[in-house]
């Protein structure tokens, strides 16, 4: 059976952009660079006043003060020719140009004005003081955002500052949802003692808009392979097709059956991992790729954040996709009862003003009051039974933390 780290790499190895298209910025929060993103000009684009108050020569300053003339004002936002000779100063805003002819800014409350005289009381006075020389942060032509990336909220905000209102990124891929099982009905439905609401088609729903994906919910199937056949055709259709139920070995679990029947080639079924061990991964004749998940909806969300969610990431561009842990002590001692690689809920806590990861234990699938109180998942490698207190672990937050 395939580890978790070999699978990863066959579904990674599956992944490749689905081509480009142009955006508003405004929209594209999480979605991937094609290009790189440039300064067009020098940042800051000329020396840039970093405080409200005076401009002045450092070297008319003794002692840390000095009385000027003030020659004028300078605004932000209008070009000014005034330039200041020996003991001259110009009262300036914060993010207004600062005239060649100083090399300073006192700020105004070191500053007391007394007529047409500025008294300034500066000890650590020095050229360069508060200004913010033109091109200190980035030169004309400096990558500012390197493409492969994810845009973020300060990515959009550079964007615009190099007047880019639209930008270039992949694609994202768009999902189809089928939940399946007999006993499986809507929330909406009142459940006879032997059924099951539908709760997995919300988590796949809720974590693929999660990343920004357009999703459609196909419904709830049945366990038999007329109408499950039919709504896999259907399902086909998107870019990503996640089903939930079926893949396990029992006499209705059509799934991976219908899948090879519609064409869908197996790239891999079942995995060295817990929860999760069923899950099934292939790609269709048109290019649609399909999850087949296990039911348990502990296992649906977990296997959503272990291998589809970097599978998109890939789909989307993202320069490497993978899963990027973060390594954290555990505050209290973890056992582990399988041989296969286990994901199990954890939480962040604080001890002695530190942030731990403490591990949540889950009665059963069913379980569901803890496993909400969990902020990720704890990595157990293959074969680790005991993971003692304060050791460091691997631990993927599910994205919105608390
Ligand atoms: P299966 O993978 O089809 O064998 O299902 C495993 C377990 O998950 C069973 O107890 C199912 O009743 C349950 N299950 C399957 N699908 C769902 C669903 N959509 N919502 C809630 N529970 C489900
Ligand atoms: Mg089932």
């Amino acid at each position: 059976m395939l580890t978790v780290v070999e699978a990863l790499q066959k579904i990674m190895d599956a992944a490749a952009p689905q081509g480009t298209r142009i955006i508003s910025i405004e929209k594209a929060l999480s979605h991937v660079l094609v290009d790189d993103v440039l300064a067009d000009r020098p940042l800051p684009p000329f020396d840039r006043v970093a405080m409200d108050g005076f401009a002045v020569r450092s070297a008319d300053f003794k002692d840390g003060a000095a009385q000027l003339a003030i020659v004028g004002q300078i605004q932000t936002g209008v070009t000014s020719e005034t330039e200041i000779g020996p003991g001259e100063a110009v009262q300036i805003m914060t993010g207004a140009p600062c005239p060649a002819s100083a090399d300073a800014v006192v700020k105004i409350e070191n500053a007391t004005i007394d007529g047409a005289k500025v008294n300034l009381q500066e000890p650590k006075i020095k050229p360069g003081m508060n200004i913010a020389s033109m091109g200190e942060d980035a030169p004309e032509g400096k990558v500012l955002i390197k493409k492969g990336y994810p845009l973020t909220t300060a990515g959009i905000a550079i964007c615009a500052s190099v007047g880019l209102e639209q930008v270039k990124v992949y694609r994202k891929p768009n999902i189809r949802v089928i939940s399946t099982g007999s006993e499986i009905i809507a929330p909406s439905k009142q459940p006879l003692p032997n059924q099951i609401r539908d709760c997995n088609s919300y988590t796949l729903r809720t974590m693929s808009r999660a990343m920004d994906l357009d999703v459609t919910f196909m419904g709830i199937g049945e366990d038999d392979t007329g109408v499950l056949g039919n709504m896999i055709e259907e399902g086909l259709k998107g870019d990503i097709l996640i089903l939930s139920g079926g893949v396990s070995m029992g006499e209705f679990d059509h799934i991976p059956g219908l899948l090879a029947e519609k064409g869908v080639e197996k790239i891999l079924h079942n995995i060295l991992v817990k929860p999760g061990k069923p899950v099934w991964f292939g790609k269709s004749q048109n290019g649609a790729f399909v999850f087949g998940l296990p039911g348990n909806p502990v296992s649906v969300q977990t296997c959503f954040k272990v291998f589809v969610e970097p599978f998109i990431r890939k789909l989307s561009g993202h320069h490497s996709g993978e899963n990027d842990f973060m390594r954290l002590p555990l505050s209290e001692q973890l056992i582990s009862k399988t041989k296969r690689e286990l994901f199990m809920p954890g939480r962040l806590s604080m001890h002695n003003n530190q942030t731990h990861i403490q591990p949540v234990i889950i009665k059963g699938s069913g379980d569901f009051a803890n496993f909400e109180q969990s902020h990720g998942l704890i990595r157990v490698p293959l074969e680790e039974s005991q993971i003692d207190v304060f050791s460091l672990v691997d631990f993927l937050p599910w994205g919105e933390l608390w």
